[in-house]
């Protein structure tokens, strides 16, 4: 069994977060009543895409309704909606899609991960939580031996990155601060590249539109 395999099949029988057990076991029984007849996933998502692959995006968490339904990271929501276009017209995906796990979507050079792996009330996952789950992205990060270039979509997923590089480099946070488009060089000579969660709200604010999000996908490509 491989490496990834046997990482994933311990994320999601993983029960570590009392908090976010029991959220995620309470939206998968109330259900949003446009999901009514479907059975959620309700277990921890694991990561998904080419696992040989040199680019790595990193989400926040599952969404309620999204990921934490269909059982695939960035599927079936609003988020994946927009992500997915911009991925596509970057050609780092076979189609503009992202549905539920039989829609035959396919990853090129590319995987994609949360930095936790369940979803949290609100958005907004506690620090002690981030920490219990981040052995789980590190090992992640450590298993996909190609890669070349870290697209953290949001902040808290930046930060879990910048984690990943300080606990082994001690490096100053004030060197690597978020910010969309900001591309940092990091001591293993990976890039680490900030970037706008592509949420409704920054969606529907403008702070990210289709075009910026293309444009930063095509220079991660650029730099490979
Ligand atoms: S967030 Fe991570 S550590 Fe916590 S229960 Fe879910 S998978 Fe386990």
């Amino acid at each position: 069994m491989s490496k990834f395999i046997q990482l994933n099949n311990k994320i999601i029988k993983c029960n570590k977060c009392k908090r976010l057990v029991e959220f995620r076991k309470k939206i998968s029984k109330v259900k949003r009543k446009q999901y009514f007849n479907e059975t959620y996933w309700g277990k921890p998502i694991t990561g998904f895409g080419d696992s040989n692959g040199e680019i790595l995006l990193v989400g926040l968490a599952p969404a309620a309704h999204g990921a934490t339904r269909t059982g695939r990271v960035f599927t079936g929501d609003k988020s994946s909606d927009f992500l997915y276009k911009c991925l596509h017209k970057s050609k780092l995906s076979n189609q503009p899609t992202s549905v539920s796990i039989n829609d035959g979507l396919k990853l090129f050079n590319t995987y994609i991960t949360a930095a936790l792996k369940c979803v949290p009330p609100e958005d907004k996952p506690s620090q002690q939580e981030l920490n219990t789950c981040f052995n789980y992205f590190k090992n992640e990060i450590y298993l996909l031996k190609n890669l070349k270039i870290i697209v953290a979509l949001g902040k808290i997923a930046f930060d879990a990155c910048f984690k990943f590089y300080q606990d082994i480099y001690m490096l100053k946070k004030s060197n690597y601060l978020f910010k969309h488009g900001v591309k940092y060089k990091m001591p293993d000579n990976k890039y680490l590249v900030g970037c706008y969660h592509p949420s409704p709200r920054n969606v529907n604010t403008k702070r990210i539109n289709i075009n910026k999000m293309v444009k930063l996908f095509k220079n991660v490509k650029s730099s490979i």
